[in-house]
């Protein structure tokens, strides 16, 4: 069953082109990789997915249903949430403070009353492993910790796709592989996700899938147990920038 489902999209600015036309669908519970070199389409896709962005043609279903409405809250209201590549966390506020304000998302008051949400936001982080306090001001922690903050914000809205864009380009490998474990349980619970990567051997150790990009089209979606690292980068690349 498809999660969510795009038919036929796509997105201009101007005269530039950024999506012509493409189609796009993620299974409940799957990790899905969607690679592509710089320019290739990947930011307005996931910022149409999330809402923030209208595709000016096509059509995208969630959980079967037409997407009714558009709008940056949209996304999330849809159970859509990204993780953006800068965490986009206001650094003087606390790590409680950053969880809750997806609340006030849902509740203009709540900023208020965060306190009432303690335990429920140390509950998200214990599932993260996260160790770290609710008081520790976000731009003193590590950034490791730091995207725990931003991963818990994200679950503090009960989404049912993540979208995590480039995760892993200020983490060390022990870092990754401890994120790699958070996406595999979340994944467990029935969580789609979106992995945003031009690091190709990591969408192989952790995706299912992966969709290729190229010049704001789908050039081909493949089985991470069909494909090789070497055939990803051809088909990202294209065969006219095959040097000769
Ligand atoms: P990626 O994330 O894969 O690097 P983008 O989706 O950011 O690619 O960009 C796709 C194309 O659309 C690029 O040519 C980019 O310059 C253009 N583009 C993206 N956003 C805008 C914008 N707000 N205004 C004008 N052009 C844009
Ligand atoms: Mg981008």
């Amino acid at each position: 069953m498809d999660f969510i489902a795009i038919e036929n999209c796509s997105k201009a600015f101007g005269g530039v082109k950024a999506l012509k036309g493409i189609s796009f669908s993620v299974k409940q519970g799957e990790i899905h990789g969607l690679v592509g070199e710089n320019g290739s389409g990947k930011s307005t896709l996931i910022n149409i997915l999330a809402g923030s962005l209208s595709a000016d043609t096509g059509k995208i279903a969630i959980d079967g249903e037409p997407m009714a409405s558009y709008g940056p809250l949209s996304g999330m209201q849809y159970g859509i949430s990204v993780i953006y590549q800068d965490f986009s966390l206001f650094p003087n506020l606390t790590v409680l403070e950053n969880v809750c304000l997806s609340n006030q998302i849902k509740d203009k008051k709540a900023f208020f009353s965060i306190k009432k949400h303690s335990d429920e936001v140390k509950s998200l982080l214990d599932q993260l492993d996260a160790n770290i306090s609710l008081s520790d001001i976000v731009g003193e922690i590590p950034v490791a910790k730091q995207q725990m903050v931003a991963i818990a914000r994200a679950l503090n809205n009960n989404p049912k796709l993540l979208i995590f864009d480039e995760p892993t380009t200020a983490l060390t490998r022990e870092e990754i592989n401890n994120l790699f474990k958070i996406i595999g349980m979340l994944k467990s619970k029935g969580i789609s996700i979106i992995f945003i990567s031009h690091k190709i051997d990591e969408i192989m150790e952790i995706c299912d899938v992966v969709t290729i990009l190229r010049d704001g089209e789908v050039i081909d979606i493949k089985q991470i147990s069909d494909v090789s690292i070497a055939e990803i980068e051809k088909l990202m690349v294209g065969a006219s920038s095959v040097y000769t």
